[in-house]
């Protein structure tokens, strides 16, 4: 429980000028959710792409669950159970929710996208998309047309897109970005039992949800890690005040 199933070791990435990510160092418990705070432009999305593997970094080490990964692949860390939520503009908007899921999963058993006529038709996968669907609360959705859904929904299937390559650590850049009040509380229901199966580095601005859902919080500020530590410990860090929280 208490050993880093991440460790992210003094990453670089600048573009032009700037220092996107400079330094930056932390780790993250294994089964612990764990949030990444600051102010706009400090680096987090930058970050998440750096552990995702869609951004390759400049200097500096990322181990994954006992690898280091600094040079796999998207797809190689994907494998071995680091992901990243997907986009939903990626998926297939003419299938269903259900044939969607299919799809993910067929992904995770090696296939390529090529054959997702095959994966609609397979009635195997019909049982593991129907279960993903309610763990993320679609059930009553499956046979609609992704392009049918709501917005809250959209981002429910997109978890439920993750959920289906059976990541090991989820990386989720503001998974309740442009959602209501309701949705994000509905969000933030669905990631928190998910919690000790999977490990979660959280991406939030809205502090309630951030001081709500998260074991540990980073703070990034300029590319680097202020602090690390506890919702109660980062809520009285002087230095966190000063420089995020605005005091
Ligand atoms: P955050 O997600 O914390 O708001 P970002 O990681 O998006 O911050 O951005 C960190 C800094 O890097 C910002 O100054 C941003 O303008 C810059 N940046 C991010 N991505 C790019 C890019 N592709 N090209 C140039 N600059 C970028
Ligand atoms: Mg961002």
């Amino acid at each position: 429980m208490s050993d880093p199933i991440l460790e992210v070791i003094s990453l670089t990435k600048c573009f032009g000028a700037i220092a996107a990510s400079d330094g930056l160092t932390f780790s993250v418990k294994r089964g612990t959710i764990h949030a990444l705070i600051g102010p706009n432009g400090a680096g987090k999305s930058t970050a998440i792409a750096q552990l995702s593997g869609e951004l390759r970094s400049d200097t500096g080490r990322v181990r994954f669950d006992g690898q280091d990964v600094t040079r796999w692949s998207v797809d190689k860390r994907a494998r071995t159970g680091l992901q990243r939520s997907y986009q939903i503009t990626s998926l297939l908007p003419e299938f269903t929710a259900e044939d969607n899921v299919a799809v993910a999963i067929q992904s995770q058993q090696g296939h390529s996208f090529r054959f997702l006529e095959d994966a609609r038709k397979d009635h195997s996968l019909r049982t593991p998309a129907k279960k993903i669907l309610k763990r993320v609360g679609l059930s009553d959705f499956a046979d609609f047309p992704i392009t049918s859904l709501a917005h809250g929904q959209q981002r429910q299937l997109e978890l439920a897109m993750v959920l289906a390559t059976a990541p090991t650590m989820l990386l989720l850049d503001e998974p309740m970005a442009g959602m209501g009040q309701s949705e994000s509380l509905q969000m933030m229901e669905l990631l928190r039992p998910l919690k000790g199966d999977i490990t979660m580095l959280l991406v939030e601005h809205d502090m309630d949800v951030v001081f709500a859902l998260a074991d540990v919080i980073t703070v990034l500020v300029k590319g680097q890690a202020l602090a690390t530590g506890t919702p109660d410990e980062i809520r009285a860090d002087p230095a966190v005040r000063r420089a995020y929280l605005g005091e």
